[in-house]
């Protein structure tokens, strides 16, 4: 199915999943509307890869752990676009630290960027895709947030919301054909794993039965397979290696 004609938001789109995703909906002929924070000279390079593949793309700074930010993001896009169809809460960070030691400061900081962003942005998004009668809403959230981990806390919570989140908007815009579903991705090799102590890394990668680490444009595949999903809802797919079977 083609997704010529439809207008794709990507929060955090400059790097890592969110450019693949960005590639992967361009590649199926979407508009793409690439979000970043800071790093502008990345978002335009998606934007340019974007373009190659045929389709208009453009950047869009935004903080996304600010509320007023989401809304004035999704009106940009609309703005530009005329339209939203897809929206694909992806921007996140991660602060490890234990229970005990976590800073409060990082604690506020994570939840904000990853649950409440996607929040903001799907409640801004919704309000434009409901009166279109059609949208299409993934969020990413991570094996962390079913399974939990140590020295996670702060993540693995934000990511667990994402999936409370998930199951009300689906049940609540699922009349107006608009579905919202979650992908919850085990260890992808993005500049945020590049991050983890080696210890870290080989800890978890032992405990992926498929034995090795994800690459970026395979959890960018399952975002697509939802988005061209109609009747699928309030659903989360896992694209870890078995990793939390
Ligand atoms: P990444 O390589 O660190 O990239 C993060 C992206 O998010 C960048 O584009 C960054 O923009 C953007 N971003 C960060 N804070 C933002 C903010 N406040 N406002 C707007 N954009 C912001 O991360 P990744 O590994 O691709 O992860 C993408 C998503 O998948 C995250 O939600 C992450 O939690 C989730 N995930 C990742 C893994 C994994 O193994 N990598 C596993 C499970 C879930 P700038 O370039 O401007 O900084």
């Amino acid at each position: 199915m083609s997704m010529e004609g439809n207008v794709a938001l990507v929060t955090g789109g400059s790097r890592g999943i969110g450019r693949a995703i960005c590639l992967e909906l361009a590649r199926r002929g979407a508009a793409v509307a690439v979000n970043y924070a800071g790093n502008s000279q990345a978002a335009q390079e998606t934007a340019n890869l974007c373009r190659e593949l045929g389709v208009e793309a453009e950047i869009f700074q935004a903080d996304v752990a600010r509320s007023a930010a989401c809304e004035a993001l999704v009106q940009a896009v609309k703005d530009r676009f005329g339209r939203l169809d897809i929206l694909v809460n992806n921007a996140g960070i991660s602060k490890d630290g234990l229970l005990m030691t976590a800073k409060a400061e990082e604690v506020e900081q994570v939840l904000d960027t990853n649950l409440k962003g996607a929040y903001f942005c799907t409640k801004a998004a919704s309000r434009i895709m409901l009166r279109q009668r059609y949208g299409r809403i993934v969020s990413l959230s991570s094996v962390v947030g079913l399974r939990g981990n140590p020295g996670q806390t702060a993540y693995a919570a934000s990511k667990a919301g994402i999936l409370g989140l998930t199951k009300a908007a689906a049940k609540e815009l699922a009349s107006r054909n608009i579905t919202v579903n979650a992908v919850a991705p085990g260890l992808i090799e993005t500049d945020m794993t590049a991050a983890l102590p080696e210890k870290a890394w080989e800890a978890m990668r032992s405990t992926i039965p498929a034995g090795r680490p994800g690459a970026p444009e395979e959890v960018a595949q399952a975002v697509a397979f939802l988005v061209e999903s109609a009747y699928i809802t309030g659903q989360v797919l896992c694209v870890d290696g078995g990793m939390a079977v």
